[in-house]
Parts: C-alpha cells; sequence; structure tokens
C-alpha cells in the first residue's frame, strides 16, 4: 500500500517536470519558463492574467508591457489575492490583459481597462455575476469599476483598479438588452 502511495506521488512529480520542460523549449522559452514561474499577487499566474482565448485562436501576441504587468501586480494584490483567498480555485480570471491587437479582436473599447492591466473578468463558479457583485461591495475590497454583466453577455463581473489616479468605486449593470444601467447592487 505504502509503496503504491509513493509510486503515484513520484508519478506526479514526472508529470510537472515533463510540463516545465516543455515551456523551457518551446518557441518563446523565456516567455513561457517566465509565465511557468511567475507569480503574480500571492495567488495567481502571469499565465492566468494573460490568458486570451482570441489571442490563441488569431496568433496575436498578449505579452503585457513592463507598465501593464506592474498594474496586474497591483490589481491582484488589492483585488484578486482577497478574492481567492475568500473563493478559492473557482474564482477564475476569464479574461486579464489584452494587447492593443486583442482588444480590437475582442471588440474591446478602445480606452478599455484591460489594455492597461488595470482590469480582469472573472467568473465564480456556482455564483451568478449579481451575487460575485454584491460580494465585491459588502467585502470593501477596493476598486474603480465593477460591471455585472447578464448571462446572455457572458455571466461574467468586469473588475479595475488603478494605481494611476483616483478609484471611482462604480457599479454598472450590462443587462442582456445591451448597454450598461447604474447599479445598487449590495448597497441594501
Ligand atoms: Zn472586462
Amino acid at each position: 500500500m505504502n509503496r503504491g502511495g509513493a509510486m503515484v506521488a513520484l508519478g506526479a512529480v514526472a508529470v510537472g517536470v515533463v510540463v516545465v520542460g516543455l515551456a523551457a523549449t518551446s518557441p518563446s522559452g523565456q516567455q513561457a519558463v517566465r509565465e511557468v514561474a511567475g507569480r503574480v499577487g500571492r495567488l495567481f499566474t502571469l499565465a492566468e492574467l494573460t490568458v486570451s482565448s482570441a489571442a490563441k485562436r488569431l496568433g496575436l501576441d498578449n505579452t503585457p508591457t513592463p507598465d501593464a504587468e506592474q498594474a496586474l501586480q497591483f490589481l491582484a494584490t488589492y483585488v484578486l489575492d482577497p478574492l481567492r483567498q475568500a473563493l478559492g480555485p473557482r474564482m477564475r480570471v476569464t479574461s486579464g490583459y489584452r494587447s492593443p491587437a486583442v482588444n480590437e479582436a475582442v471588440d474591446g473599447s478602445a480606452t478599455s481597462q484591460h489594455m492597461k492591466g488595470e482590469a480582469v473578468d472573472l467568473v465564480v463558479d456556482g455564483i451568478a455575476s449579481d451575487r460575485v457583485a454584491a460580494l465585491i461591495v459588502k467585502s470593501g475590497i477596493p476598486f474603480d469599476q465593477l460591471i455585472w454583466y447578464a448571462p446572455e453577455r457572458g455571466g461574467h463581473v468586469h473588475v479595475s483598479l488603478s494605481a494611476k489616479r483616483a478609484n471611482r468605486g462604480q457599479v454598472l449593470h450590462a443587462p442582456a438588452a445591451g448597454g450598461y444601467v447604474a447599479s445598487a447592487v449590495g448597497r441594501v
């Protein structure tokens, strides 16, 4: 029994080594290694905060600028780490940093905070976006803009925080019909 357990554990270690090895020898080796090793905040990797299905699909570069990486650090420290601390891995970032090309590909706003590393879209498995937004407001986590999207528009929560200017603490809802409306979620 014990011996079997040890073999399983060794197998898991071996898988980890293979993953690192692949990253190190991939075409963009430098970047891949940095992403494997790179922490943003305490509980996130740079890979998690630069994930983009559009970038992958279209082969677009989505490497953050040093400025954007610093902004991601700030966002992770004050917003994302506390959320993951409270909610665990079911709190997932679905879109973080977007290079200008990626932002254009997803029809993002021309002034999108995603391009500055100041915003992410996130979901919490099993909790609807209005409840996630309410939870953030209630927790006292700081934010510039908090937008909860109707399921028809992705059902995610957009949250931003800037280190460079005063944060607005603005809560909006993105209804199924389109556009944005002020929302008092969580304030009652
Ligand atoms: Zn967003």
